[in-house]
């Protein structure tokens, strides 16, 4: 009897997602390099178990990128945490991200108190991506829109975070980046990408610098439904 009860949060997946498996995966990004507090606390509250399919659930705190239909993929966790960190460095208020995907990155940058906006091309996605940020009461700003044309209204953005890879850097996007700001994108061709940070110092020159080596879907042209 007691042992039918021990494994029955097992059979019913409490046991995939629980605490524990989140803080082994807080350890394994420190161990990878990942240093902000705020970033890895955000890390172990963002459930990304919901943030894909039930049938991948007990992978979800995997440090490894997953489909999410459509082609597309919710990124590894050290990528969201490495691009959080840097942006975090120069105290950021607002960032736009381009490339909501599944929402998980928009909501880690939620949980680190930025005030989130975002744009992602495939409207299936998105909405989807809504419904997540509805039912964890996070509000964070969404439209559905090509993203290399950034979100213009509400900017220029303290922080920018590209999570889709173009060949160079797209210089609408940097033009919505404040004096001070910090924008994170990944550069490069399939395969071979590099994680390149822009920064937008106080005398308004750009310098840039690269971070690691990545892996990410491709930037792309136009909208789906
Ligand atoms: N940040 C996402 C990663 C999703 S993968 C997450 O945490 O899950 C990259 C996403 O960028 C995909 O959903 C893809 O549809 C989207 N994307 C690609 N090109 C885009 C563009 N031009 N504008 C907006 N989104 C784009």
């Amino acid at each position: 009897m007691t042992a039918r009860l021990r494994l029955q949060p097992e059979a019913v997946g409490i046991g995939m997602t629980s605490q524990r498996v989140r803080d082994r995966l807080v350890e394994r990004l420190r161990e990878a390099g990942i240093v902000d507090e705020a970033t890895l606390n955000a890390i172990r509250v963002v459930p990304r178990h919901l943030f894909i399919d039930e049938a991948l659930a007990s992978r979800a705190y995997e440090d490894t990128a997953l489909p999410i239909g459509h082609g597309q993929t919710i990124s590894q966790p050290w990528v969201v945490a490495r691009m959080t960190e840097a942006i975090l460095q120069v105290a950021p208020k607002t960032v736009l991200e381009v490339g909501t995907g599944s929402g998980y990155q928009a909501a880690v940058l939620a949980a680190v108190g930025l005030e989130v906006f975002t744009v992602e091309r495939i409207g299936d996605l998105l909405r989807q991506a809504r419904k997540r940020f509805r039912s964890l009461a996070m509000n964070i700003r969404t439209k559905h829109d090509d993203g290399r044309a950034g979100w213009p209204e509400h900017g220029p953005y303290d922080a920018i975070v590209v999570t889709a890879a173009a060949p160079a850097l797209v210089d609408v996007l940097i033009d919505q980046l404040a004096v001070g700001g910090r924008l994170v994108a990944p550069v490069g061709g399939p395969g071979a990408q590099s994680l390149v940070q822009l920064d937008r110092l106080p005398d308004g020159s750009i310098t840039q610098s690269v971070l690691a080596p990545v892996t990410f879907v491709p930037l792309l042209s136009g909208m789906l439904d």
